[in-house]
């Protein structure tokens, strides 16, 4: 299984036909590294900070932080991470800070909680800075992201933090910042946000949840959550087409990204960029491997068409059971 992995590993993730997928992979904790690594992952595409936090008993210090962001970019060197801020609220929950809200996922969360407590934020874009000194592989990204002030202020305080740090003798240049797409505003002002981003994630869990109303994590309504739904087609294929003519890098890195058939109609509209956990690398690799991306171009024209998400799933299903 080892030699199996080893050998898959090396090989790229690309279709027959010569499309080239760049395979990321998500991750929050530092023994990720080597499943990922042995996995073939070319960078992290989503490094969900809070995950440190909540294994934590309290907010973790600059240098703290410096620490783990240190080893997290060396272990990955000179691959790129993407090591996201804070994003907490929602269901995610310090131990040490609880919020309370009846509607935790219209409230204070990710970048909205962070931004009113600027120390917090700028203790952690210092400690990526001061690890990104060092390694220089860090890529900065912002969660939830809904408006455009949000991401200009977060652009400033990276460029003050690096200034800062250089009167403290540690140069640094500011690494390339991008927003998660998760609220469906984030995705309609892209041309407004451009100025202020590098790259664009999109995150398809919570652009899901937005999008359709539907809580991601509500088993009552779970049959109502599918990241096929045909408003995330339309969704997807509008985000593609800004972000090309803007100029800007996108990738996908939603549990989407793990799902087979979903990666059939994400290959399909152009996704090359997907971030996933280490352990589904190999098998959407095969995948990959496996298809011409041109079969899958009638697929979507027709999943243009449908209704719903079962009809969608039932247009790209078979490719999957033709495959074995
Ligand atoms: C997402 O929302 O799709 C995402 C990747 O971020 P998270 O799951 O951490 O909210
Ligand atoms: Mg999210």
């Amino acid at each position: 299984f080892m030699r199996d992995l080893d050998r898959l590993r090396d090989m790229p993730a690309e279709t027959l036909d010569g499309m080239r997928v760049k395979l990321l992979t998500n991750t929050g904790l530092l023994a990720d590294a080597t499943p990922g690594l042995q996995r073939g992952a070319e960078g992290v595409g989503l490094y969900r900070s809070e995950i440190p936090f909540m294994i934590h008993d309290s907010f973790p210090t600059e240098q703290e932080q410096y620490r783990l962001y240190s080893k997290v970019l060396k272990a990955y060197a000179p691959r790129p991470v993407s090591m996201r801020t804070l994003d907490i609220g929602g269901d995610k929950q310090l131990p040490y800070f609880e919020i309370n809200e009846s509607n935790p996922y219209l409230g204070w969360r990710g970048i909205r909680f962070t931004l009113d407590n600027t120390q917090l934020l700028v203790s952690q874009i210092r400690a990526m800075l001061r690890a990104h000194a060092e390694h220089g592989n860090l890529k900065l990204l912002v969660p939830m992201i809904s408006r455009v002030d949000e991401i200009k202020t977060v652009r400033e305080l990276v460029e003050k933090a690096a200034e800062a740090l250089k009167r403290d003798g540690i140069e640094v240049g500011i690494p390339e910042i991008g927003m998660m797409i998760e609220v469906p505003s984030a995705m309609l002002l892209l041309p407004k946000l451009a100025p202020y981003i590098d790259f664009v994630s999109v995150g398809s869990n919570d652009l899901t949840q937005y999008l359709l109303a539907v809580d991601r994590n509500n088993p009552r309504v779970s049959n109502l959550f599918d990241n096929m739904h045909p408003a995330m087609l339309v969704a997807l294929e509008h985000i593609l087409g800004q972000c090309r003519q803007l100029n800007l890098p996108v990738s996908l890195c939603g549990e989407m990204a793990s799902d087979p058939v979903a990666v059939l109609m994400l290959v399909a509209l152009g996704y090359d960029c997907l971030s996933l956990s280490a352990y589904n690398i190999p098998k959407i690799k095969l995948l990959i491997r496996s298809l011409h991306h041109a079969d899958l171009l009638p697929l979507l024209e027709q999943a243009r068409h449908c209704s719903d998400e079962t009809q969608i799933r039932a247009l790209f299903s078979p490719v999957l059971e033709r495959l074995g």
